[in-house]
């Protein structure tokens, strides 16, 4: 999709993370404290990329998953801002999620740090996992 489709389709703040791989503030995100069972999804295109029960409390400020859902995200190496990282991306639309590090809980060992305006939440049907 074109840039300015993108941005009829996202706020600005979605558009300037998602699209202009912007970073919200740390610890305001609407998902950083927010522990419901459901899944999120991709803010752009809908596409399901992290279960709830493999976010973490990371304390890091952002909402931290220990898992993507298999083939839902794509990793490319970011040398931006004089850090070497890896971003993290939505598979389905390329869009700017975040960044994932090596400093996560078991078993993956992985911190999938996601800006929460990039995310969606969809809550479970009550009783349903
Ligand atoms: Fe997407």
């Amino acid at each position: 999709m074109k840039a300015d489709k993108w941005k009829k389709k996202l706020s600005p703040e979605k558009y300037h993370i998602l699209r202009e791989k912007g970073t919200e503030a740390p610890f305001f995100g609407k998902y950083v404290m927010f522990n419901k069972e459901g899944k999120y999804m991709c803010a752009a295109c809908g596409n399901e990329l992290f279960p709830s029960d493999t976010k973490f409390n990371s304390l890091c400020g952002w909402p931290s998953f220990y898992e993507a859902k298999k083939g839902a995200v794509k990793l490319k190496e970011d040398d931006s801002h004089g850090m070497r990282r890896t971003e993290v991306l939505c598979k389905k639309c390329g869009s700017h999620l975040g960044h994932v590090f090596d400093d996560g809980p078991k078993p993956t060992g992985k911190r999938f740090c996601i800006n929460s305006l990039a995310l969606d939440f969809k809550e479970n049907a009550k009783g349903k996992k």
